[in-house]
């Protein structure tokens, strides 16, 4: 199967990162681009908003990171995130998100606790829904987190926040930032001293 440029790179990256070297050619194997034509929508178990595949450049997996534009959730089945979260200069806000508790729905007042209790109504929440196969998810604890989890799809839902906890994102610095961090460094002043020494040089020598 042939690589994209993106891919060919992304993965020699991934090699040179995983193992310190990498072969050429790079094989393909181990990349196999999501095909997101092929697979039904898949409802956001939170909101059942269309979850949609959450673009990512560096990080190549089998399985695509799918999010929810409506409520921040993501859903990571397979390998999705095997190799990472997202692009070290992602900055999209979905990844920085802060937890909220989610809304009691009987209530509507309360909020619910970690365990899915409402402090106010004592109200529980269901388990949610799995959005690949839609079996009643059970609770799994990723990196000291508990996420919601399906073991049949090995796919793990992250409600706002949770996976920027599980996984320590942390915003990346501005791009503008890092353009003054590269340019605005002393080599370039002393650049134009020495650039000036020479033409006031050139100057003086000039026969008046
Ligand atoms: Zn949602
Ligand atoms: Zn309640
Ligand atoms: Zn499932």
């Amino acid at each position: 199967m042939a690589l994209t440029d993106d891919q060919w790179i992304a993965e020699a990256r991934r090699q040179l990162a995983a193992t310190g070297s990498w072969d050429i050619p790079v094989t393909p194997a181990a990349v196999r681009p999501p095909d997101a034509a092929t697979e039904a929508p898949l409802p956001c178990p939170n909101c059942g908003r269309e979850l949609e595949i959450f673009r990512r450049y560096e990080v190549l997996a089998t399985e695509p990171l799918r999010w929810c534009p409506g409520c921040f959730g993501f859903w990571a089945r397979g390998d999705a995130l095997s190799a990472g979260v997202a692009d070290p200069a992602d900055d999209r806000e979905a990844l920085f998100a802060a937890e909220v508790p989610a809304r009691c729905r009987s209530c509507d007042k309360g909020r619910l606790d970690a365990a899915g209790v409402c402090r106010g109504c004592g109200w529980t929440r269901p388990a949610l829904a799995c959005p690949s196969c839609g079996a009643p998810m059970g609770r799994d604890t990723v990196k000291g987190v508990e996420l919601d989890a399906c073991a049949t799809c090995r796919a793990t839902w992250f409600d706002i926040g949770e996976l920027g906890r599980t996984y320590g994102l942390a915003r990346p610095q501005s791009l503008a930032a890092a353009i003054v961090d590269e340019t605005a460094g002393p080599t370039d002043q002393d650049l134009m001293l020495t650039a000036a020494r020479v033409l006031l040089g050139m100057f003086l020598r000039l026969p008046f």
